[in-house]
Order: C-alpha cells, then structure tokens, then sequence
C-alpha cells in the first residue's frame, strides 16, 4: 500500500528476555526481516541487552531504541541511563512516557518533555507515548486527556525537532489486554493529535510527524491499522518478542 509517511515499527521488548534469549530474537528478525526497506524496523531491548543486539542489528535494517532514558546528562543520578549512554550502542531511538512509565513511575507530561529535549540533543529521536484510559474514553474526555499528553509532553521542541519525533498514540486499555482499538478509533484519534499538531507547531511539520498505534497489535490485525491515511506504524510489545508474530506483523503492513 502507498502511504504518505514511511511506516516505523517498533518493538518494546519491555521487562523480558535475558541476553542469550535477545540474541536470539534479533538474529532471527535480522534474517527474517533483511530484504524489507519499505518501513523503518526498530527494537527496543532491555537495557542490559543493547551491547548484545547492537551488534547483531548493526549492519541490517533493523535500527536500536532504548524504553527510557533520563533527563540529565552524565552525572550523579544513581541508576539512571543517560542518553549518551544510548549513543554508544548506536541507539537511534527512545521511547519516552509510555503509560507503564507514566502510571507506575508516575512520570509526568512535563518529565517527558525534558526528556524528548534531552534527547534529540543528544541526537536520538525520541517515540513519544499518549493514550487514555478506559474511563476517559467512557467519560467523553480522549480528546481532552490526550490533547493534554500531547501539549504537554512536547513542550518545548523546536519544529525541526518535533519533525524527528515519533508520537505513539497507546489507548491503555488495549495495551497487553488483546483489545485493539478498532482502526476507525485510531484513525480518529490519530487525526486528532495531526491536528493538534498543526496547531501547536504547524501544519507542514503536522504533515511529516509519523503517530503509531500501539495496543495489541498482531499479524492478523496489523494491515487494517497500518491502512488508516493517518497511522504511520506501530509501537508493538507482547508480540514482538517473538520472530514470527513481529515479522509478520511487517510483512502483513507493507
Ligand atoms: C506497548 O506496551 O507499547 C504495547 C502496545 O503492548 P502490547 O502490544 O502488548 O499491547
């Protein structure tokens, strides 16, 4: 299918796999994944494991992100990862507030602000999470909450910078629950947030901006999403952590 923006899929592996068992799943995607050049193919490992996939992705299609960095620079901040820290592996992306973040670490629109900016000052391009909870969207209130997210947690960022953002609208009902936003609900919020985006910044940088869906995407779901004229791509978790759901999931969108 001919899309306006190139599709960005990306794997957040979250809090799983040791470094054998990483090894393992990017060498796979490496093989399974090598002759795709018609979307932006990124996973995002643990911490502990970005040496070992670094260097199993380094010289394919297949691009590094980290789930989180700090929004200091090197220093005294205990058991934090700054995003210089990230560069070394090769990392071109982050993913920053995603809804496990926001909920259980309690991080804040404005915290990922200061994170977006931190990163891209360290030339990493940041995958910036929104998304409702069931009762916002039961109450009426998506558009105000992630409207919210959106001003909010992009704060700040230059039109150049927000150019080399990826925002990832995540409903957080349909994140690991294996209820998927139907693709008319994402297409809606998706071209909201456009939108938004043409307000707060303008609208050729609204037309560039790439917004995945995330919120248990699989193979046999992925061509609906990835065909809506606003969804450039998905932010994938439960199955990317395996090589055939995730390179199916690719292959099914292209
Ligand atoms: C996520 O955590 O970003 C996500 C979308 O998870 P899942 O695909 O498992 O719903």
């Amino acid at each position: 299918m001919e899309k306006e923006r190139k599709l960005i899929i990306t794997g957040n592996w979250k809090m799983n796999k040791t470094v054998a068992e990483s090894l393992d799943l990017a060498n796979g995607l490496v093989r399974e994944l090598k002759d795709v050049t018609e979307v932006d193919i990124a996973v995002c490992p643990p911490f502990t494991a970005l040496g070992a996939v670094s260097e199993v992705v380094i010289d394919s299609n297949i691009r590094l992100g980290a789930q989180n960095m700090s929004e200091n620079g090197y220093g005294a901040h205990t058991g934090e990862i700054a995003a210089g820290m990230l560069k070394e592996f090769s990392a071109k992306y982050v993913i920053l507030g995603h809804s496990e973040r926001r909920q259980y670490q309690r991080e804040s629109d404005e915290l990922v602000a200061s994170k977006a900016k931190a990163a891209h000052e360290a030339g990493l391009k940041p995958i910036v999470c929104v998304g409702e909870q069931l009762e916002d969207r039961e109450g009426g209130r998506t558009e105000e909450v992630v409207g919210t997210q959106i001003r909010g947690s992009l704060a700040g960022l230059t039109t150049a910078q927000m150019e080399g953002t990826v925002v990832a609208y995540e409903p957080v009902w349909a994140i690991g629950t294996g209820k998927t936003a139907t693709s008319a609900q994402a297409q809606e919020v998706h071209a909201f947030i456009r939108n938004l985006l043409g307000d707060i910044f303008d609208e050729d940088t609204a037309r560039i901006v790439r917004i995945q869906y995330g919120g248990s995407v699989k193979p046999d779901n992925a061509r609906e999403l990835m065909g809506q004229a606003d969804v450039d791509g998905a932010l994938v978790g439960g199955a990317s952590l395996d090589v055939k759901n995730f390179s199916e999931i690719i292959l099914n969108s292209i």
